[in-house]
């Protein structure tokens, strides 16, 4: 399969006066072209941050990227001057956030800012732009297309206006699609349907997506593959099936614990991971997961566990399943 996108070793720093905050610590993956993967994590652990700087969106005076590499068709986006990323974002990357109004003007009819990504990416004309702008609202399922283009975001429902943001990722037919948790602030019934929405038409377009989510069950109904994130790091990596029937990182068992199944007997409790994410503006020596673990050793307190290969799709970043794991005593700075 090839490789549409590929991030290697992505740093991001936060900077105020006082401190920094290191959000993103040496994050490696790629995206296959027409592949759906998942970036699951409690907020805090880096998604946003990472899906932000694939799009170049995080604020240049207060953010800043050591090092990394992020490779899209090729093209290294990190440097990429500003000409270049316009014919990029919005044309060939798409993005759709949690609250659709960051994307959306309220000032524009929905129709001119869904036809606008085609006149300035693509040269069409007014009214082919608007032709192309009902028919991709009505293929994200807007009953009234036509009267739909008059109205501003606010006349719209929630629901509504996510469908709009989402036409407007769409309008250019993407080659990559990020998604942002972006059913989290719609109710359940709406959530079900802008998801399958997005699936439908992530098949008949053959664009790929990076669904970002604290939610299992949206990554069970709808991803390939899924990167597990905890503090800023990928702790795990697999395919779907190897994250929910083989997961080997405690992070990742402890999440699928926390999910409610319809086999739950009665009267019991779903587990829940006690404790909080470590303070990124100080990271942890050792492993990030380490203070609330069941499973940690000594040594995860003192050193970084390595990534282990579990299969050509299954990556683990923990201390048990390293065969030098080693007794604390035994192990010298210099062996690793
Ligand atoms: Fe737990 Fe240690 Fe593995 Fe970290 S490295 S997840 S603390 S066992
Ligand atoms: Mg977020």
């Amino acid at each position: 399969m090839k490789r549409l996108l590929e991030v290697n070793d992505l740093q991001v720093h936060f900077h105020s006066k006082k401190q920094n905050i290191y959000a993103v610590r040496g994050v490696s993956f790629h995206v296959n072209k027409g592949e759906v993967l998942a970036i699951v994590g409690e907020s805090g652990s880096g998604k946003s941050v990472t899906a932000k700087s694939i799009m170049k969106l995080l604020p240049e005076k207060t953010c800043s990227i050591p090092e990394g590499s992020i490779l899209f068709n090729g093209d290294e986006i990190i440097t990429m001057k500003k000409k270049q990323l316009s014919k990029i974002r919005g044309a060939k990357i798409g993005m759709v956030f949690q609250d659709p109004m960051t994307s959306l003007n309220p000032t524009m009819k929905v129709g001119d800012q869904i036809a606008e990504g085609l006149i300035v990416h693509k040269g069409y004309s007014k009214k082919l732009a608007h032709e192309k702008a009902i028919e991709i609202i009505s293929l994200v399922g807007i009953p009234d297309p036509i009267y739909c283009c008059t109205t501003y975001p606010h006349q719209l429902s929630g629901g509504m206006r996510q469908r709009v943001a989402i036409a407007m990722a769409l309008i250019c037919e993407p080659d990559l699609l990020i998604a942002d948790e972006p059913t989290t602030a719609l109710d359940v019934t709406i959530q079900a349907q802008i998801l399958d929405l997005l699936k439908d038409l992530q098949e008949k377009m053959g664009m790929a997506i990076i669904l970002i989510t604290h939610d299992l069950g949206v990554v069970a109904r709808f991803s390939d593959r899924v990167n597990i994130m905890y503090a800023g790091k990928i702790v795990e990596s697999g395919t779907k099936n190897e994250i929910f029937y083989n997961p080997k990182h405690p992070y990742t068992i402890g999440l699928l614990e926390s999910v409610p199944h319809l086999d739950l007997e009665k009267n019991q409790q779903l587990t829940v991971i006690e404790g909080t994410p470590p303070d990124l503006h100080d990271p942890p020596k050792g492993c990030a997961f380490t203070s609330r673990c069941p499973f940690a050793m000594e040594v995860c307190d003192l050193y970084q566990p390595n990534k282990t290969i579990l299969s050509s799709t299954h990556h683990s970043v923990c201390w048990l399943m390293d065969q030098r794991a080693p007794k604390v005593d035994d192990i010298q700075y210099n062996d690793f």
